[in-house]
């Protein structure tokens, strides 16, 4: 990680911290407050990957799933549910952007289809008692407004709350279990400012592999989400103030849209307001 080269006194900072958090803007910050800035504060278009755009369309292929009546969610009803999402997502800029060519197109379509099979071996989506599907939830902490979609709310036997997140990427390491649930911990923090009641369960459901993992929220931790939160605010705010969003170099720099305005790859942060609309948009074009 390099020093910040934009020090500045306070006064002469240009940007104004958001008034909002997400779960994804709170990794994003804790992952590289650089990317942060371009994304979140300076909202520079990004390229979207085939990862991300996979995972869109096997969360829509999911949703339209449960639209149907719980009897009706059958093997064919996912296959149906498979082909109108690939049908929906061949106009959209998330997948026409990514240029594929035939080969690749067929991959990634084979691909959602195994994701979406895969489903079905996880749980029976006829025995789901769902409330909510791709559910828009947000609640004040202080004057931090948090926001969240929780993928699939329910009830189980017992009429408590359920939450459920499809994970289209690796299921984490035990290492990593935590912090994958940092996010499920926002929504069970939503659910109860919204609902007043706290979700018995919090699940992640890894569709790659199979494997779901499971946690139970409890005021600890969801009081440990607020302080954790409160305090990425903190350092966004403080980030801000000072103009000092440090790059900090990671894998992630592969998938990066903003690398050549990176000082770690060479680059001027302050070129990329005006060059990366020009650059990433002629990217998408080629
Ligand atoms: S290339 Fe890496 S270090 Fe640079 S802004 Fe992107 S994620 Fe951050």
């Amino acid at each position: 990680m390099t020093e910040a080269p934009e020090s500045a006194p306070a006064a002469d900072s240009p940007w104004t911290a958001p008034t909002s958090l997400s779960p994804s803007r709170v990794e994003s910050f804790l992952s590289c407050p650089l990317a942060f800035r371009f994304s979140s504060i300076e909202k520079l278009p990004d390229l979207p990957s085939v990862a991300a755009t996979r995972g869109s369309l096997v969360h829509r292929a999911l949703e339209l799933l449960f639209v149907e009546l719980a009897p009706n969610r059958t093997p064919d009803a996912l296959d149906r549910s498979v082909e109108r999402a690939i049908t929906e997502y061949r106009t959209d800029p998330d997948f026409t952007l990514l240029a594929l060519d035939d080969k690749q197109t067929a991959v990634f379509d084979h691909e959602c289809r195994q994701l979406a099979a895969n489903y079905l071996t996880m749980e029976d989506p006829k025995a789901i008692r769902d409330i909510g599907l791709e559910l828009r939830l947000e609640a004040p902490v202080g004057k931090l407004t948090l926001r969240g979609i929780i993928d699939r709310l329910e009830l189980d036997a017992d009429g408590e709350l359920i939450v459920t997140d499809y994970k289209t990427g690796r299921a984490p390491s035990p290492n990593w279990e935590r912090k994958s649930l940092s996010g499920l911990n926002f929504y069970a923090f939503l659910c109860e400012s919204i609902f007043g009641r706290r979700p018995a369960a919090i699940r992640l459901m890894y569709l790659k592999s199979g494997e779901t993992i499971t946690a139970t929220p409890s005021a600890q931790s969801t009081k440990f989400l607020i302080t954790r939160t409160s305090a990425v605010y903190k350092a966004v705010v403080a980030a801000c103030e000072r103009n000092d969003f440090r790059p900090r170099q990671s894998a992630l720099c592969n998938y990066c849209s903003y690398q050549q305005w990176c000082p770690e790859f060479g680059g001027n942060p302050s070129l990329a307001a005006t060059e990366a609309p020009v650059v990433l948009g002629q990217a998408a074009l080629a």
